[in-house]
């Protein structure tokens, strides 16, 4: 048998790791230092020294503006997250109607 490589576009899990290797590489840490200088070094949202930039939105994912990302503390972070997946629940859950925006963006 023979296995026929697929031609599709990358799969989830080779953008995930482009992403990840993309975290890794001199010119995110450069933005990162960017943002952090930026916020002064604090969490937007409480104000405790920040340790992560965030993703406003991922549009422009590897080419992101410095609007596109935020400094948080790490509790803020995973909150933030959190209630990401909360409201990604909430919306799944939702009869379909006005869930395409939402997903398409
Ligand atoms: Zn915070
Ligand atoms: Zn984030």
């Amino acid at each position: 048998m023979t296995q026929r490589k697929r031609q599709h576009q990358p799969s989830k899990q080779t953008r995930q790791r482009n992403y990840k290797s993309y975290l890794g590489s001199p010119r995110w840490k450069e933005k990162r230092d960017i943002i952090m200088k930026k916020s002064g070094g604090k969490c937007r949202v409480c104000g405790a020294p920040a340790t992560e930039v965030h993703h406003v939105n991922y549009q422009r994912r590897g080419k992101e503006r410095l609007t596109d990302l935020t400094a948080l503390c790490r509790e803020c972070h995973q909150l933030y997250h959190a209630k990401l997946e909360e409201k990604k629940k909430r919306e799944a859950s939702k009869p379909r109607k006005n869930t395409r925006k939402y997903w398409r963006k």
